[in-house]
């Protein structure tokens, strides 16, 4: 296909930070998109009925610095109540706008946008239910499902413009109605299409007060599709705002890692008005990581420039990996690499690598590997006085590597060293460049050296968009050398590392960038928490996987029980199943459909009472609690998807 300017256009610029010009949506007092910030929410987790409780929790939320406050209203009772929280809030003095969430019922929906600031609907369960069937529409039967969706939607879209409130038309990636997924499939085209039913039926309606989200728990469909959706809106000359989130992210370094990588990598293109982090914990613990994010583009728009790129040559709205050659194991079919960076300590001992993955047996003067076992380390000028692991390679400033030349070692060179120099190592030497570097002379010269590795780095704030630049120019030129992502930091917590480097590196790898990734990270937590925050990103852009993945919902006031507590046990159950994804719902309603691609769910059903799923089918219903844990292992055993510990 031809591409032209246009072809992939989903933001203002590839290289120029600058935020998507949305039209402004009034919530309450507190206005969303146009030039205001990007807001930060959350959502309450506590029974809806339970005013004291969700007062409270709130209250803990605004605190947080929440802009916005979303409270479950699954049916008419719950709806109603929001007047009782309301009241409850404002007599205590907090005006923070309240968002009502809606699932499959129109009737609370329409109680609940008299009542609040703001309701939620999710295009794929407002007017229909899903019952997993696959039908071939015409285009006449579909149009007339577009007519019954309007007869359904449009007593909503009169409430909210009676009462000045506006609405959320947000997507998930795993509950779409039958109808799309019949035709657009599980796709991201799909998520757009499914919002864009319903909105076309506003703006008809003359009813603008829209936001729009497309949320998946992968956060690889979940940026093709926010991406797709402005792509769609320049299209039919909209510009709604967009609230960004991953859903079901999980919790700790996981949740914070595949949030950033969702919503940072948006972010850095200028998309984005309000966000909101889900993670399986309080509510209120959400709102530091959401400011973390949106605090990185308060000044982005003074970065350094960077020459603009006309034409994109990497489709943003379709996962393709860069096609690579291979330099010793590095590029083409590898997985791709982790470089830790050792140049700051005084010493490198066997401890050291401990921290890496290895961990050395005297007795037997082995190594042991784990799965989380770095490829490369970087001693800048020193030397390693010890065997090392056979799997194990060491990058070492070509000034020293010349005069040894030892086994397993590699250089690392400047541009001055690369162009002038004759005796580098014959397989592998990794090559230092920055944006400004990268001549043409370079790009040629590296174009047939099978040899060379590029270890690019930045100094840009806007880190991402530079990088991006240096695959674009190597793509355009044709040169197919295998690339690692360098990014420096300094002097953060360790949890901010995972928030930023997930953002800078991960945002490259949603689009299939880069053959390894190296994270120089000056004081910002030991050597592990590093080392593990780089195969985290890897897991969550899924190029690496290294773990269990989790997909567990954020809880809500449907949840039947401990959420935390819950994926904590199951976790410490089956955190050595690689590669196992495992959803862990709170509730029946939208469990099944939130969970997306997991490859077993276990979902609240009632108290006390488990469902457990094989992918999208239910195979054993209302599972006492306490039997559910082994019922679950006895289903992975069953699929034999089990391995011993
Ligand atoms: S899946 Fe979890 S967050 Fe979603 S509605 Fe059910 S309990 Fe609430």
């Amino acid at each position: 296909m031809k591409k032209s300017k246009t072809l992939y256009t989903y933001c203002n610029s590839l290289t120029s930070y600058s935020r998507f010009n949305s039209r402004p949506v009034n919530i309450g007092d507190v206005q969303l998109g146009g030039d205001n910030p990007i807001r930060v929410q959350s959502m309450t987790t506590t029974d809806t009925m339970d005013t004291k409780g969700t007062v409270e929790q709130s209250i803990r939320m605004i605190e947080a610095g929440c802009e916005y406050v979303r409270i479950t209203a699954p049916s008419k009772n719950e709806a109603n109540n929001l007047s009782n929280i309301k009241k409850e809030l404002r007599k205590q003095g907090y005006n923070t706008p309240l968002i009502a969430d809606i699932h499959f019922t129109p009737n609370a929906a329409e109680i609940a946008a008299r009542l609040v600031e703001k309701v939620r609907i999710n295009p794929g369960n407002y007017a229909d239910r899903k019952k997993f069937n696959y039908i071939e529409y015409t285009d006449q039967q579909y149009n007339e499902e577009i007519e019954r969706i309007r007869n359904r939607f449009l007593p909503l879209v009169n409430v909210c413009k009676e009462y000045g409130t506006a609405m959320r038309i947000g997507t998930n990636h795993g509950s779409l109605s039958d109808r799309i997924l019949s035709r657009y499939g599980d796709t991201p085209m799909g998520m757009v299409e499914s919002a864009m039913e319903f909105l076309r039926i506003c703006k008809e309606e003359n009813y603008n007060e829209v936001v729009l989200s497309m949320k998946s728990s992968n956060p690889i469909v979940m940026v093709q599709a926010y991406r797709l959706l402005v792509h769609c809106m320049i299209k039919e000359n909209m510009n709604y705002p967009l609230h960004l989130g991953v859903t079901e992210a999980g919790e700790g370094q996981d949740g914070r890692i595949k949030s950033a990588l969702g919503i940072g990598t948006l972010l850095e293109d200028g998309l984005g008005d309000t966000i909101r982090v889900s993670l399986t914990e309080e509510p209120e613990f959400e709102i530091p990581v959401a400011k973390k994010l949106v605090e990185r583009y308060s000044n982005r728009s003074n970065h350094d420039k960077i020459k603009a790129i006309s034409i994109n040559p990497i489709n943003p709205f379709e996962y393709n990996l860069r096609e690579t050659r291979q330099v010793l194991n590095i590029g083409r079919d590898n997985v791709p690499r982790v470089i830790n960076d050792l140049n700051l300590l005084d010493k490198i001992t066997v401890d050291t690598l401990s921290e890496l993955g290895y961990t050395y047996f005297e007795k037997d003067d082995k190594w042991g590997i784990s799965d989380l076992a770095c490829d490369y380390i970087d001693i800048g000028k020193k030397e390693i006085d010890f065997r090392i692991p056979g799997t194990l390679g060491v990058i070492q400033a070509f000034s020293v590597w010349k005069h040894s030349k030892k086994e397993q070692h590699y250089p690392f060179l400047n541009v001055n060293q690369y162009l002038n120099e004759r005796n580098i190592h014959p397989k592998l030497n990794f090559l230092y460049i920055t944006l400004s570097e990268l001549s043409d002379e370079i790009i040629d010269k590296t174009k047939n050296d099978s040899s060379i590795v590029l270890f690019i780095d930045t100094w840009n704030t806007h880190g991402l968009a530079e990088q991006r630049s240096i695959f674009i120019k190597l793509i355009k030129a044709k040169n197919d050398i295998p690339i690692i992502i360098g990014h420096a930091y300094g002097n953060l917590a360790p949890s901010d590392l995972q928030l930023y480097s997930s953002t800078d590196i991960g945002g490259l790898f949603i689009d299939g960038l880069g053959d390894g990734l190296y994270l120089a990270a000056e004081n910002c937590g030991s050597l592990d928490k590093v080392n593990r925050t780089s195969f985290g990103i890897l897991q969550a852009t899924r190029t690496r996987i290294t773990k269990t993945e989790y997909i567990s919902c954020p809880s809500c006031g449907r949840t039947l029980f401990d959420l935390q507590e819950v994926t904590a046990r199951i976790r410490s159950k089956t955190q050595h199943l690689k590669g196992l994804k495992i959803g862990i719902m709170g509730c029946i309603v939208n469990g099944p459909g939130e969970m997306a691609d997991a490859d077993y769910g276990y979902v609240g059903t009632g108290i006390e009472k488990i469902s457990l799923y094989k992918k999208h089918n239910v195979i054993q219903k209302d599972v006492p609690m306490d039997q559910a844990d082994e019922a679950l292992i006895n289903l992975i055993k069953e699929n034999g998807d089990w391995i011993d510990p």
